[in-house]
């Protein structure tokens, strides 16, 4: 394992152990989306409260391997208070990083850059990608309204 690959896992254990926004609430202001992985045994709830066109929070719950569980609270930090447009185009991006495709390198991301290691693992790639996608829905749901 090289230097960089050794502090992707880092990053990814480190989030996997001590996840951020972790937990759910009953506050019906969220709106909320619970997606399984069977292949792997994921289970990921996301929520997310949007006001004013802003992501104000992401909570996250759930089971499952490292991969899928870090990068729900990955993306839980990289996320909040991002309007929702610039929240879905980081969301559109990093899908399109995991499948090995150009994405838009000017992009900050972060703690979420840890996860390009899973593009060499294909079976992987939906642990990588689904709470993200479980996000989506949860902000799109808002978008239609306008
Ligand atoms: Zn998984």
């Amino acid at each position: 394992m090289n230097r960089l690959e050794n502090l992707y896992r880092k990053i990814i254990m480190d989030h996997y152990k001590n996840p951020r926004n972790k937990g759910l609430t009953d506050d019906t202001r969220y709106k909320q989306e619970h997606i399984k992985n069977p292949s792997c045994g994921d289970d990921v709830t996301i929520q997310s409260f949007v006001e004013d066109g802003v992501v104000k929070d992401i909570r996250h719950d759930g089971s499952g391997c490292s991969i899928c569980c870090s990068s729900a609270s990955v993306l839980s930090v990289l996320l909040k208070d991002r309007p929702v447009k610039e929240a879905l185009a980081f969301s559109e991006n990093y899908t399109k990083m995991i499948a090995n495709q150009p994405y838009d390198e000017t992009l900050e991301f972060e703690d979420a850059l840890a996860y390009q290691g899973v593009r060499k693992f294909p079976a992987r790639t939906k642990c990588a990608t689904i709470a993200w996608k479980a996000f989506e829905s949860t902000v799109k749901v808002e978008d239609n309204d306008e």
